[in-house]
């Protein structure tokens, strides 16, 4: 299966729970962001057979705060913005990256 494919099976299948406060700054946005701690595209590449969708829920503004740590190097993973993948949650306003 192609990088996308897995990608796209992934992000469908993700059954993220009920969104959460954000757990930097526990302020609970209308919408919450679901940040997978192991970039998906980063799991495809390390094999794995089934996504793993340990996530940490995010406000908006922490959710960017982190992404743009990490583009700067920050944490030992740089480069995993590509992981960011948007998805509407059928009946929330969760969306995760
Ligand atoms: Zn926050
Ligand atoms: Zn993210």
């Amino acid at each position: 299966m192609s990088k996308e494919g897995w990608i796209s099976v992934a992000r469908a299948q993700a059954a993220l729970g009920q969104p959460q406060p954000c757990q930097i700054c526990f302020f609970s946005f209308e919408l919450s962001h679901a940040h997978h701690l192991m970039p998906l595209a980063e799991q495809y590449d390390r094999g794995f057979d089934k996504p793993n969708h340990t996530h940490a829920w995010l406000c908006p503004n922490h959710h960017a705060l982190i992404h743009f740590l990490l583009r700067n190097g920050v944490r030992e993973n740089p480069g995993n913005v590509h992981h960011c993948m948007l998805i509407r949650l059928p009946h929330t306003n969760a969306e995760t990256y």
